[in-house]
């Protein structure tokens, strides 16, 4: 009798829903398009619904996943294929830039576990200069987030960092019959393509971090308040911008203008 398949329970915690849907994944790979030479990145592989396709059309392939059960079973089914690197490990602290090489940047994929989806897109921003492109099953509210602008009610933090870094593309919406177990929220495949020139430059990309995330811990008041924190009463009058507004009504263009102007008077 042929070895019967390894079974693995999906987990809560590791926010485990598997995709089942073929057409999908199918719509996925080809989007994504992957090409034999290219430098392919896989976040949160699971049991391979997403793998194989990818594996079949590009053999190089580096898969970063936490579960430690589920790393005998992906080797065992992939085992034919040598150009599959399984890295046991949580991707909020995978060294992305590890995986560069020099004229082929990254191309990260993922199904990704829906818990930590805010805190990883941040971390994969910090690895922009790497990366040639992301496609991500997200939360559809995630993905209104990270397209939304300004005025709109999911715009916010994560819009205006994903938005300064990268175009942002929704590509389709994805229903909960495409997995098991079936999640409570609809999805959506979303691509973010780092520029390799931001439209708007930041010419102390830190500050301008530093900026959003303080503006929009207090999204209710108004930029001259959260200001305060940075500047004195002088300093702030020399800004140009209208300081009445809330962060949740100033566009990327104009939250890198404030940073610059700030970092000039700083
Ligand atoms: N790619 C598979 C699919 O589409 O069927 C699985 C997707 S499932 C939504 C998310 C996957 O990410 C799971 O395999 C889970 O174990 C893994 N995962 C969860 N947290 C992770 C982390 N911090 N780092 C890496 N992988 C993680």
């Amino acid at each position: 009798m042929p070895p019967k398949p390894m079974e693995h329970p999906a987990r809560k915690r590791f926010g485990q829903n598997f995709l089942v849907d073929q057409n999908i994944i199918e719509k996925i790979v080809a989007a994504i398009a992957p090409q034999p030479d290219q430098n392919l990145i896989e976040i949160g592989p699971g049991q391979g619904a997403i793998t194989r396709p990818l594996l079949d059309k590009c053999p190089k392939l580096n898969a970063v996943e936490l579960d430690r059960d589920l790393i005998p079973i992906l080797q065992n089914k992939f085992q034919q294929y040598s150009g599959l690197t399984i890295h046991q490990g949580d991707a909020l602290k995978t060294d992305f830039g590890q995986f560069y090489q020099e004229h082929n940047p990254l191309r990260i994929i993922g199904n990704l576990p829906y818990n930590i989806s805010t805190p990883l897109l941040f971390h994969l921003l910090s690895f922009n200069k790497q990366i040639r492109d992301m496609f991500f099953m997200l939360q559809k509210e995630v993905v209104e987030r990270l397209g939304a602008t300004p005025g709109e009610k999911h715009y916010g933090r994560l819009s205006v960092m994903a938005q300064y870094h990268c175009k942002v593309q929704t590509l389709f919406l994805v229903p909960p019959t495409a997995f098991r177990p079936a999640p409570k929220v609809e999805s959506a495949i979303v691509q973010l393509r780092p520029y390799d020139e931001p439209p708007y430059k930041a010419n102390n990309p830190s500050l301008l971090s530093k900026l959003v995330r303080t503006c929009f811990q207090q999204r209710r008041k108004t930029i001259k308040n959260s200001l305060k924190l940075f500047l004195n009463t002088e300093q702030i009058g020399q800004l140009t911008i209208d300081l009445t507004l809330r962060p949740e009504n100033l566009s990327v263009e104009e939250f890198v203008q404030l940073s610059n102007q700030m970092d000039a008077l700083l």
